[in-house]
């Protein structure tokens, strides 16, 4: 559609480049929390057809950004005012940069003249510097015609490469500027191919050929990258004509569905020890893999890894890269299936029966447990209600965050469409849940079941206010146990206050969302949450489950108990603290 030119004469404004200058970059959505000075340039925004969501905090808004990202490719774009706002919106901003996803934090500020003379101005923060070493690359604009420039600059840095979080500074008195409307327009840039396609070299392929075809025991590990990219069918079609097992990260889980025959999930500890050759598909040797290293792999023989990325800097980030790629998710893996071509009869039958053999023994154990009627519930009884409904309703964008409550549902929950199960993530954060679900709901219009512990619920517990006032499809459901981890610790000195973490006993969050006009569920049972969770997909009405689970069911940190300083794992401490512990009990 051509817009008819603007007669000379008309003016225009910095809100009005800005706003211009997103929508013609194919922005629709904004998540954020107005107040001064971009409490006009949202009304603004919504009146020139943006669709604009107020949540109750920025960090929440900034998540659901990040996610929106994620699911979309294009940035998702936060809003925030500044010094206080900007800061609560730049936690979210360093969690997208972390887990390279493509986001743009906007945060308005005060006034230049003002705070580079630190003469304390309302809300005074020198805001580009701070967000320079928490995000991809930060900007500023002081007139109002270099918005467009630098809209075009932020969508670019966001999603080109490795994506991540791009902040843009606007000071207040830009939004005012006023200019001639016919140069305000030739102002504005679309930005051409903002993420191109990144060819692996021919070299890289065949030497990763190479060292797949010498496998023995050959591993993929999909990674959320591998799900950022949409190369859905490119995937799949290099690990089936690849024969060679799989394993997904969290968020890689339903790239190929949880059912599919190559799929090593419920094999991990296995495949991971004695895999010879991996090859990693947009996932990184980080602490989820234990730095590629270590007893997890098997310490005695050295895995051989392939990494196909489009970050060049991530090749031996921690150990050493036989055969890297660099290169985008599509051109490389599709170069990797045409040279596997003929000659190729996929790996070892001895490896694959192996992995098979392992993973059919581990869910044949798991399958009673996700059976497990008792009230109150444990992990597995509560979880293999939801996984029923999941599997019936395969759709559905599934969040999750919690300890234990993520920990048992990443491996309890299948998931079978891509880019479905949205979880914390990199840093595994708590208080990504509502804005993530959120986003979910808004960015794909499907209905989104949230499985939260109740400790991290608490951390964006407010947005389900937003959640009634949007008419959200989302349904969350509380994994209710009295407290972080367990309910059932004890304070240890001789004060009344409770342990440091336990909740009220027997919390009813169902209620909370009763006071905002949703649906408000108590569950103690397996069936009855499967049943309330099924009602709520079903209707799409905003919804709390408050799903009781046995105080005791849980353990510290979940299956990172070892990260603790003290390694305070029930019944694990070290030597050391318990020695420690011991004297000062004894003091
Ligand atoms: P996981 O936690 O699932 O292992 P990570 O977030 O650690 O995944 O790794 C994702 C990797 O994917 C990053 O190294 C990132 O550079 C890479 N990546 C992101 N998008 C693409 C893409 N389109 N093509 C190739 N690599 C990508
Ligand atoms: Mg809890």
């Amino acid at each position: 559609m051509t817009e008819a030119p603007t007669p000379a004469g008309d003016l225009t404004d910095g809100f009005h480049l800005l706003i211009d200058a997103l929508k013609l970059n194919g922005v629709e959505t904004i998540y954020g929390v107005p107040g001064i000075p971009i409490t006009d340039l949202g009304r603004m925004m919504q009146e020139e057809g943006l669709r604009v969501l107020s949540f109750r905090h920025e960090q929440n808004a900034g998540n659901a950004a990040a996610i929106a990202g994620f699911l979309t490719k294009k940035p998702g774009i936060c809003l925030t005012v500044s010094a206080p706002g900007f800061l609560n919106g730049l936690t979210s901003l360093a969690h997208a940069t972390t887990n390279c996803w493509p986001m743009i934090l906007i945060s308005g500020s005060s006034e230049r003249e003002v705070v580079d003379l630190m003469q304390g101005d309302y809300e005074e923060m020198d805001q580009l510097a701070i967000a320079k070493p928490l995000c991809k690359a930060a900007y500023r604009v002081l007139h109002a015609q270099d918005i467009g420039i630098a809209i075009a600059r932020a969508v670019r840095a966001a999603v080109s490469g490795r994506p991540g979080g791009v902040y843009l500074d606007v000071p207040g008195a830009l939004l005012g500027q006023v200019m001639d409307a016919v140069k305000g327009a030739k102002s504005l840039v679309k930005v051409i191919d903002p993420a191109p396609a990144q060819i692996p070299s021919p070299a890289s392929v065949d030497r990763a050929l190479d060292v797949i075809k010498g496998a023995k025991k050959p591993l993929i590990i999909l990674g959320k990258g591998a799900a950022y990219a949409q190369a859905d069918d490119v995937v799949k079609d290099f690990v089936e004509k690849s024969g060679i097992p799989y394993l997904p990260m969290s968020m890689a889980k339903g790239l190929l569905p949880d059912g599919h025959e190559q799929s090593a999930g419920p094999a991990r500890s296995l495949v991971l020890k004695e895999s010879d050759v991996v090859i990693m598909v947009g996932a990184r040797l980080n602490w989820l893999l234990s730095h590629g290293k270590g007893k997890q792999w098997g310490e005695a023989h050295s895995t051989r890894f392939v990494q196909i990325d489009i970050e060049p800097k991530e090749m031996d980030s921690n150990v050493e890269i036989v055969a890297p790629v660099v290169g985008d998710i599509e051109s490389s893996l599709s170069a990797l299936t045409a040279g596997m071509g003929n000659g190729w009869s996929g790996p070892p039958k001895e490896w694959t029966d192996a992995v098979k053999e392992k993973k059919d023994a581990n869910i044949a154990r798991m399958a009673p447990t996700l059976q497990n009627n008792a009230s109150p519930m444990n992990y597995a009884g509560a979880l293999g209600a939801i996984k029923r409904v999941i599997d019936k309703n395969p759709d559905t964008m599934f969040v999750n965050e919690g300890a234990n409550t993520l920990d048992f549902a990443r491996s309890m929950v299948d998931m079978h469409k891509p880019r479905k199960r949205l979880d914390v993530g990199t840093w595994g954060v708590m208080g990504v849940g509502m804005g993530t679900a959120i986003a979910a709901a808004v960015e794909t219009g499907l209905p989104v079941l949230a499985v939260e512990g109740d400790s991290a619920f608490g951390f964006s517990g407010m947005e389900i206010e937003t959640i009634c006032r949007y008419k959200l499809p989302v349904c969350v459901v509380v994994f209710n146990n009295n407290g972080i981890y367990r309910g059932t610790d004890e304070n240890r000195s001789a004060g009344d206050d409770p342990a440091p973490t336990v909740f009220v006993q027997d919390a009813r969050y169902d209620m909370m969302m009763q006071a905002f006009g949703g649906v408000g569920i108590h569950a103690d049972n397996p069936d009855a949450l499967q049943r309330a969770v099924s009602d709520a997909i079903a209707s799409g009405k905003p919804t709390l489950i408050n799903a009781v689970i046995d105080p005791k069911a849980g353990k510290e940190s979940g299956n990172i108990g070892n990260l603790n300083p003290s390694s305070a794992v029930t019944g694990e401490k070290s030597a050391a603290a318990l020695e420690i512990l011991k004297q000062k009990a004894s003091q």
